[in-house]
């Protein structure tokens, strides 16, 4: 059997599938079209309290079941999530407006390869370390919370969801998820799964509907022990100070990003321009990570922009479901709208606009789409708010710099930290680079080169000191248990 996309979604509540207590609904828009592509559940206190009843119901057995059996369930889902493959990755492209070619290569696929990587991982993690002391010896293990909550962004919608919920359930918790309503299908197609997959009802719930709502309801629950958050920075300072309130309650914030592209004239330029060019408009420039700010060196200024405007033509607007279309359609109307709005801000600041710079009409039954071409500004200063503000669309800006001090201090100069990319043959400038970067992630001479074995996330208003991928996610989401006795104890 594989999944579709009914008209209406539904919650999965304590393992049976189910319309919003209150019936209500908001529509679901395809962004490629502007037509309605389905309704999402308008979630309320009512659905919220019996999720939560039914993953307190649920935790104990979870949590005592031994982990190579939760190990187990985990791949048996990301096994169904791959033979729904390419009705996956449709419904990613028709609710997101996503590339095909993105939703195929990065992705829908990262949904079952972050559930086996937690489900791998969790069967070293939740095994106690025991410790031997002249004096003392014990051991210590990671205790699962009990309920918590995610709630993750429209940007990448399958990954992000399978990125939070898999090491919480992996780690014994049990979960209430909160996808984002602008995208809410494919967490919709994988709560189909979820029970033929073994999961015991409860163990994973999705409540769909807004953020100011449900997701703030579920923040605020006083049984949801953790919050994970994948979002903007506005909503995770709101979503930092409900927590606050609840001393037992500590959040894990991913946020925004204004990521710096450098590029230093030793670099190989051809192979910089075809990354810096992906890292400024893969997926319509809506990653966190996105290279949004492209600093030159001088020498290497004009003809590394003419590289770059020749590589934008490879991203013209077109039908995202089309396997060979490089840039598809921004995801909402509201959000085509705040970036056409932050490209007439540009446009006042006194950016020279080198490509792009308006929305993009296509033919046919694409005429609504929301569309926007590839803009590529320079001229700017660094503290416009075009360089300093997340605009999440396919907008990038160049810059020249001359010294390795000067681009570090400009990269530097901004309130966000999550990534960067370095760009030059020089090993030990690409190491001071990386290390004099206030970002949680630099890469050098690639960009989004991704080992999930490694901590993902920001400094400064990118995150909150926390980290996710493996194992730091599953650290956030256990408490550390130190059992200790004397040395000759029951001896
Ligand atoms: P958003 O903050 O508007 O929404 C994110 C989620 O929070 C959605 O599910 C939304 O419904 C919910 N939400 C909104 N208001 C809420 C509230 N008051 N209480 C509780 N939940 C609430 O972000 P978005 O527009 O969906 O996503 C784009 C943003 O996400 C960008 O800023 C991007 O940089 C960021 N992002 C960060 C990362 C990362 O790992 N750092 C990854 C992807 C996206």
């Amino acid at each position: 059997m594989s999944v579709t996309i009914p008209d209406k979604l539904e919650n999965l509540i304590g393992g049976r599938l189910c319309p919003p207590a209150d019936g209500s609904y908001l529509p679901s828009i395809n962004p490629a079209t502007g037509e309605q592509l389905c309704l999402v559940p308008l979630s309320g206190p009512e659905d919220l309290e019996q999720a939560v009843q039914a993953a307190k119901a649920a935790f104990p057995a979870w949590r005592d079941m031994a982990v190579e059996e939760r190990a187990e369930v985990m791949n048996r889902l990301a096994d169904l999530l791959e033979e729904n493959l390419t009705e996956l990755i449709r419904a990613e492209v028709l609710d997101n407006g996503m590339t095909w070619s993105f939703a195929s290569s990065v992705e829908v696929p990262r949904g079952a390869q972050n559930l086996r990587a937690f489900a791998k991982a969790a069967l070293d993690f939740c095994r106690p370390r025991t410790f031997s002391q002249p004096h003392a010896r014990g051991y210590v293990r990671h205790q699962p919370v009990g309920v918590v909550g995610t709630i993750t962004p429209w940007n990448l919608p399958l990954l992000s969801l399978t990125w939070k919920i898999a090491p919480a359930l992996a780690a014994g918790n049990c979960v209430v998820a909160k996808p984002s309503e602008v995208t809410p299908v494919t967490a919709y197609l994988l709560s189909t799964l979820v029970e033929k997959a073994g999961f015991p009802p409860g163990v994973l719930n999705i409540l769909h509907g807004t953020g100011p709502g449900i997701g703030s309801l579920l923040t605020r629950h006083k049984d949801v022990l953790r919050l994970s958050f994948t979002g903007s920075t506005a909503t995770g300072r709101l979503i930092g100070m409900a927590c606050a309130e609840e001393f037992k309650k500590p959040p894990l914030l991913e946020m925004g990003g204004k990521n710096p592209s450098i590029v230093f004239a030793d670099a190989r330029l051809e192979d910089a321009a075809d990354c810096v060019s992906r890292a400024a408009f893969s997926n319509q420039g809506q990653v966190c990570f996105s290279g949004s700010r492209i600093y030159l060196e001088k020498s290497i200024y004009e003809p590394f922009k003419k590289m770059l405007l020749e590589r934008v033509e490879g991203y013209k607007p077109q039908d995202p479901l089309q396997e060979s279309t490089r840039h598809g359609a921004t995801v909402s109307e509201p959000h085509l709208k705040k970036v056409m709005s932050c490209i007439e801000l540009a446009r006042t600041e006194g950016a020279v606009f080198l490509c792009g710079g308006e929305r993009e009409i296509l033919p046919g039954e694409h005429s609504k789409g929301f569309f926007i071409q590839p803009t590529l500004l320079e001229g700017l200063s660094i503290d416009t708010r075009t360089n300093q503000e997340e605009i999440f669309g396919p907008v990038a800006t160049l810059t020249p710099f001359e010294t390795e001090e000067e681009v570090v201090e400009l990269a530097n100069r901004t309130e966000y930290g999550l990534a960067a990319s370095i760009w030059t043959e020089d090993e030990s400038r690409a190491l001071r680079v990386a290390d004099a970067l206030d970002v949680g992630m630099p890469w050098v001479n690639c960009w989004n080169l991704r080992v999930l074995e490694t901590p993902f996330g920001g400094f400064k208003n990118s995150g909150n000191g926390h980290r996710e991928g493996v194992p730091d996610a599953m650290e956030f989401f256990t408490e550390k248990k130190t059992v200790t006795m004397p040395a000759g104890a029951f001896s």
